[in-house]
This record gives C-alpha cells, structure tokens and sequence, in this order.
C-alpha cells in the first residue's frame, strides 16, 4: 500500500467524518446557545455529503493508508438512518476499525442497529452525573437518564469497550470527576478526561478553565489509586493509567498542556465534503466540490494525497491565548 506521509513524517491513519454540523445539545464549550440559535444557518441539505459521497472518499482514503474511521459530528446521531452509512463503510476492505463519538442522547434505539450494522465501538460524551452540572453544560438539553440509558444499550448491544468521554472546566465540573470516574470503574467502562480546548472561535476559552491532565490525575488518584501504563500505538492520544486495585483504566486527553501533534495522524472529513488535516486548522480542502463535478476516484485520492503530503500542523504545540483567539473551523463542523 502507498505509505503517504506529511513534512513531519507523520502516516495518515485516521480519518474522523463528521456527518453533520447539527446536535440536539448546546454544550458551552462547542455549540454555545447565544451563538447556535434557531435561527443559526446550519449546512443545507445539499450542501451535505450523501452516505455514498462519505463512503466513495472514505474508500479513496482507505486506500491510501487509513485504517481507522470515527463517526462524529455535530451530533451523529440526529442524521437519519445511520446505520446504513455504518454498513456501507464496513464493506471498505482494508477498514481495521470503526466507531462513533456520541452525546448518547438517541442511542438507546440506535445502538443495536448500529451493532447489526458492524459498528465496533462507541464513545459516549458524559461530562458530570450531577443532573444539574450536566444540564448547564449541555445548554439545558438534557437530563443524565436517558445518556445513561444509551451506554446501557451500546454495552448490552456488544459495542464494547464502551469509552466515556469527560471535558473538564475548571470551577463547572471538576468537583464531580471522582464520581464519574467511580462509576465508569464500577461498570467496567473506560473514562477519559479532556482538556478543555480553544477549538472554534465562540466558546470564550481562557486557559485558567482547563484543569491539566496532571491534576485531573492527581485528583482521581487520591480518591482511587492510579499506576501509569505505557501506550500501547503510535499515534494515541490518550495517556492511560489503571487502577491499582485492577479495576479497569482511565485515561486524559492533555491536548493543552501535553500536546500530541508529533504523532497526529488523523485527517477530518467535514459534513460538507472537506478535508482538515487540524482540529484548528483555519481552511480545508473541498473534495465534495470536485467529486460531484466528475473528478475519478484516481483524481480524488491525487487530491488527498497532495493535502497531506504538504501538512505540517502542530498547532496545539505552538498555542498561546492569542492564537486561541485567531478564526478557526467550529468543532461541530469538522468534528471532534
Ligand atoms: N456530539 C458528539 C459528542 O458530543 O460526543 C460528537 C461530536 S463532539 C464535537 C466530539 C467530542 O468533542 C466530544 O467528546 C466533546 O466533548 C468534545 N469537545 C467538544 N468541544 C470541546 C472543547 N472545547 N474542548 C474539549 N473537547 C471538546
Ligand atoms: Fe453537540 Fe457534541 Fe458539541 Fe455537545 S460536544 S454541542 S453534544 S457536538
Ligand atoms: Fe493533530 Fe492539530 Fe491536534 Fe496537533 S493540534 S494533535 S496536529 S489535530
């Protein structure tokens, strides 16, 4: 197979596709309400890749090294009929794994399709279990129940390990980590804690709201003791550590004070067709345009293989409050 790699050397392995910039929540930190009003101008409906535009480019992808696909959006799962995208891209061969970010909020009929599908795994984004902390997080969309029925049926449909996902800000939802953390341990669920990040442009980040992965660590391991453990892959994102009684692992996501960008190798596919090769990154590459215009599949992959081969993003290693502050993508538009 090609090995295509960018001026860092770094392979692309990951592709993330986002397959709408929609949700049915207002996190704070992504989709912040005074900003995604109703009458926000969200993609129109042509303007979005069909299930067989996702999965022509995510082929052309696969064939240029990428092994690993994530479902994400905006919110997936407000997109209907996901699991016929799920089945057509379990056809790619070459595909060594597929899964899904998620708020949780529609999975509890979802995850058995998408189970049958061949959906591997999914991540379910759970910030506190304290109702009311979870409720202003989320811009008062959602109670915990029924996210806590959605991770019930993943782990009853088999789409295991079922991952958490946690995004810490200081002085919303830090005193509430340990009983998450509790409560992921007790139900054998891997939990990690995410660095509240600068992504976008709207959700006023300052870097006193982010509590370090190493506090987060220290803070979890006072209440539960913790032991490192080493990565198991190039490219992985989180640093693991595991209970010291056995039970289980939990993991922080330090992209701000421990960035990662030495081993990115993750490409996103924007709902409407273009490719990022930064969560941050300030333009990206229509492949939709080209696509819909005639472009063959040689020409496509020529298309992606010219992007990556020129990228040299780092950007959370080199980020400071004012970079923070310059335009970026909106996260719910390329994904998380
Ligand atoms: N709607 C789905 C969800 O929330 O899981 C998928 C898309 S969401 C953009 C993907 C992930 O990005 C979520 O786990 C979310 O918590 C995380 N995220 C969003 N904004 C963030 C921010 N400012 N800092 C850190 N993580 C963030
Ligand atoms: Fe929606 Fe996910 Fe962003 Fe929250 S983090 S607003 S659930 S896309
Ligand atoms: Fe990859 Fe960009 Fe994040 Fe660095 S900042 S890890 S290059 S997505």
């Amino acid at each position: 197979m090609t090995s295509l790699i960018d001026q860092f050397r770094r392979p692309l392995r990951d592709l993330r596709i986002s397959v709408t910039d929609r949700c049915n929540f207002r996190c704070s930190y992504c989709m912040p309400a005074d900003v995604f009003h109703d009458e926000f101008k969200f993609l129109h409906h042509d303007q979005i890749l069909r299930y067989e535009e996702i999965t022509r480019l995510a082929r052309i992808a696969v064939g240029l090294g990428v092994v690993k696909l994530r479902i994400t959006g905006g919110e997936p799962l407000v997109r209907r009929d996901l699991d016929q995208l799920i089945a057509q891209l379990t056809s790619i061969s070459g595909v060594e794994d597929i899964a899904m970010t998620t708020n949780g909020f529609l999975l509890e009929k979802m995850a058995q399709p998408l189970k049958d599908a061949g959906l591997a795994r999914v991540t379910i984004s759970l910030d506190s279990l304290d109702n009311d902390v979870f409720r202003r997080m989320n811009g008062d969309k959602a109670d915990v129940a029924p996210v806590l029925a959605g991770i019930r049926a993943a782990e009853q449909a088999g789409l295991t390990p079922i991952k958490v996902n946690a995004v810490v800000q200081r002085g919303v939802n830090d005193h509430t980590m340990v009983d998450l953390a509790r409560f992921c341990k007790d139900n054998g669920y891997v939990l990690r804690f995410i660095e509240f990040m600068d992504v976008g442009t709207r959700n006023g980040w300052k870097l006193d709201q982010v509590v370090p992965a190493k506090e987060i660590i220290e803070r979890i391991d006072a209440a539960l003791p913790l032991e490192r453990v080493e990565g198991n892959y190039y490219g992985e994102v989180a640093e693991r550590h595991r209970y010291r009684d056995g039970g289980g692992e939990i993991g922080v996501i330090a992209s701000v004070t421990q960035p990662f960008c030495g081993t990115c190798t993750r490409l996103r596919l924007s709902a409407d067709g273009r490719i990022y090769t930064c969560l941050f990154a300030l333009r990206g590459t229509s492949l939709r345009d080209p696509m819909r215009a005639g472009a063959t599949d040689d020409e496509l992959a020529t298309l992606f293989a010219g992007v990556w081969s020129k990228r040299k993003d780092r950007y959370s290693e080199i980020r400071t409050e004012e970079t923070a502050a310059n335009k970026k993508i909106e996260m719910n538009y390329i994904g998380g």
